[in-house]
């Protein structure tokens, strides 16, 4: 089988996510036949640099050792039993193992498959936990502009990036939409929202620090701390969707971490999910706290929270987790050396070449925009179909081009990125 068939079954058998396949014969799919560490190696034993940590769920590089081991050993004794009615030591333990890494504060453990599910069983309990208490109308909620939460409907509707939003509009709840955290006069907007309401919005939902899908826009802790104490003041519940930015991403194990280092409280909900794996199997969480549980305890099983996924709580995806938890206590003390040495690989480009602008960075995700007058048509496509002859695999969002490798960065490794990718600028801009 030479990689060209398998670019061509695929094109005839798949129907590829997030792509346009009549473009398919223009951007073939990379028929990649196994991975190592942050590389990717094709049928023909090309190799490519996993920049975008195959859409943000590796951590330690590909079929890691330690994984493929808690995986097997789980594999072996119990793959997998039903959450209803049954329990098992690798659901508590990474529920427990969670809990702890927020003192308590987040001490129970909603498991779901992927993070759109995450987003939809969070938006359903905050909504329930408010009828429980006798206030039905409080069912809706406050999204902010270019946020992404999965694109499932319920997730699509508290979803704000274009492109993934608007063929499906009418099919869609209903969201208030507020300015994102990094826009001037977001918060005030944000509380004119929750006055207009008059006490019917349930939650706010937000990506702390960096949204992510809609380009990488990042903002700091401080406005996080005056939004937990808004919420609290109106009375929502805040939703922080930790899904990309969770698991080290920022520097630390939660983003909200960051926050609290403020001085903050916790939010109401945590959204789990690409990370926690390691990139290795689907699993979602959803963190929540002592108040929001107990408004669901009765003798009604209709106060009860009504959600199931038949592979809830899988117990190899759980095992693997909790040997990612395992392995993060070693790694996150090293994250910020492996962000310095991204930042100083970076600085030259980012602060002198001329056909880029607003270079940013948090943590392990460093971004760059390339002017409008430089990028040209279908940037994106060409960026990343120029940057495979450089052996790297990276998905510019529109303009925007961003590193979020897997936590293997060293000075050297940093410096190679950034000669590939000012290679693969001069490439494909125009000037
Ligand atoms: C990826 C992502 C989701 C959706 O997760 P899926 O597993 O792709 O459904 C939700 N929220 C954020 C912030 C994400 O980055």
């Amino acid at each position: 089988m030479t990689p060209h068939d398998l670019a061509a079954r695929s094109r005839a058998a798949i129907w590829h996510p997030c792509t346009q396949m009549a473009r398919l014969d223009a951007v073939p799919p990379l028929p990649i036949a196994r991975g190592e560490g942050p590389w990717l190696f094709d049928t023909e034993g090309r190799r490519y640099f996993d920049a975008n940590s195959s859409w943000w769920v590796n951590l330690f590089g590909h079929a890691d050792a330690g994984l493929a081991e808690a995986i097997a050993t789980q594999a072996r004794t119990l793959p997998h039993v039903m959450l209803a009615g049954c329990t098992h030591e690798p659901a508590v333990e990474l529920a427990e193992r969670l809990s702890a890494r927020t003192g308590g504060a987040l001490g129970h453990a909603f498991y779901g498959s992927d993070g759109a599910s995450a987003t939809e069983i969070a938006l359903k309990m905050s909504a329930h936990h408010w009828r429980n208490l006798g206030q039905p109308e409080k069912c809706e909620f406050i999204a902010l502009a270019g946020g992404y939460h999965g694109e499932t409907l319920g997730a699509l509707s508290v979803t704000d990036v274009a492109i993934f939003r608007d063929a499906y509009a009418p099919l869609l709840r209903a969201t208030h939409l507020a300015p994102a955290l990094h826009e001037s006069g977001a918060l005030a907007a944000i509380e004119a929202k929750l006055v207009e309401l008059q006490g019917r919005c349930a939650a706010v939902i937000v990506e702390p620090l960096i949204q992510g899908a809609s380009g990488m826009r990042m903002h700091g802790p401080e406005v996080l701390r005056e939004l937990r104490a808004l919420c609290t003041r109106q009375g929502a519940h805040l939703i922080a969707d930790e899904i990309a930015v969770g698991c080290g991403r920022t520097g630390s194990f939660f983003a909200w971490e960051q926050v609290r280092a403020l001085g903050a409280e916790w939010p109401d909900f945590i959204l789990l999910s690409k990370g926690i794996t390691g990139g290795t199997l689907p699993l979602s969480l959803v963190l929540t706290t002592d108040a929001v549980f107990e408004a669901f305890l009765s003798d009604d099983v209709a106060r009860g929270f009504l959600h199931s996924h038949s592979y809830t709580g899988n117990a190899i995806a759980c095992a693997a987790a909790n040997e990612v938890l395992r392995r993060m206590e070693t790694l996150l003390p090293t994250l910020s050396g492996q962000a310095a040495a991204l930042r100083e690989a970076f600085a030259p480009l980012l602060h002198d070449d001329a056909r880029i602008e607003n270079g940013r960075q948090t943590g392990m995700v460093l971004a760059f925009d390339v002017k409008p007058g430089v990028a040209g048509e279908r940037f994106a496509e060409r960026f990343h179909l120029a940057a495979r002859q450089h052996e790297l695999l990276i998905r510019p969002i529109g303009r925007t081009v961003y590193l979020m490798p897997p936590y293997v960065i060293d000075a050297s490794i940093a410096r190679w990125l950034v000669e590939v990718v000012a290679r693969t600028l001069n490439d494909v801009c125009s000037v």
